[in-house]
């Protein structure tokens, strides 16, 4: 049997950091499913498909062939054979994810590949319906938050630190926005699952939530 652990929570939390982390850790394969997100976002926006119009859903849907593949244990997103890690990873790309994961057509298709994914594996899979959707019967479920202010300032020194010239508030502002729309849509909303286990992280290092899950999962197993 595979063992599936779940990392869901709002943006800018670190769990993607974490799970990187806890996978190596584990051996176990790590799914960041917010990236297919992105690169489905990337496709609407490279082919001028518009978010609101049916026709336009139901022909990137068929045509926006989305694959994964591991290399040196990093996660790749191809996109109709291009890999797309390099464009997926800005403010503007998580704005598009966050709109395109509203429509239940892109929700299907993406599910479907994720549920593929850690159906063959031990998989660590962080995103917003792990635990509620894609893997309702995951061994070990963590809801993993810190306030909005904690998330901004991490984010902020993150961009700084790459050279990104950036604003506080602003960051702050868009963190607030894409949860609100992550929280409150029609499918697969935002929220934790009734059997998983809270994790605020606003005054943790991200070694301690790190050895957390660890013991989680070992007291799980
Ligand atoms: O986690 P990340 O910031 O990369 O996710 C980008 C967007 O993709 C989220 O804001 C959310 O709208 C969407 N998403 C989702 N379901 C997931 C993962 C991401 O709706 N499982």
């Amino acid at each position: 049997m595979n063992y599936c652990i779940a990392i869901d929570g709002p943006a800018g939390a670190g769990k993607s950091t974490i799970a990187k982390l806890v996978a190596k850790k584990l051996e176990f394969i790590y799914v960041d499913t917010g990236a297919m997100y992105r690169a489905m976002g990337l496709y609407f926006t490279e082919n001028n498909f518009d978010v609101n119009n049916h026709e336009d859903i139901v022909k990137a849907c068929e045509t926006a062939d989305i694959t994964i593949e591991y290399k040196d244990g990093e996660q790749i997103v191809v996109l109709n054979g291009e890999n797309v890690n390099g464009k997926i990873r800005t403010e503007e790309a998580g704005k598009m994810a966050s709109a395109v994961a509203t429509i239940k057509e892109v929700r299907v298709k993406l599910v479907e590949l994720q549920r593929k994914l850690a159906s063959v594996q031990n998989v660590i899979m962080d995103g917003r319906d792990v635990g509620t959707q894609i893997l309702p019967n995951a061994n070990l479920k963590v809801y993993l938050t810190a306030s909005s202010a904690e998330r901004a300032k991490r984010r902020w020194k993150e961009n700084t630190e790459k050279g990104i010239v950036c604003d506080l508030a602003t960051i702050e502002a868009d963190i607030i926005a894409r949860d609100e729309q992550d929280m409150n849509r029609e499918i697969s909303p935002l929220r934790q699952a009734e059997d998983a286990i809270l994790l605020d992280s606003s005054f943790m290092t991200i070694d301690e939530v790190v050895e957390e899950i660890i013991r989680l999962y070992q007291q799980h197993k």
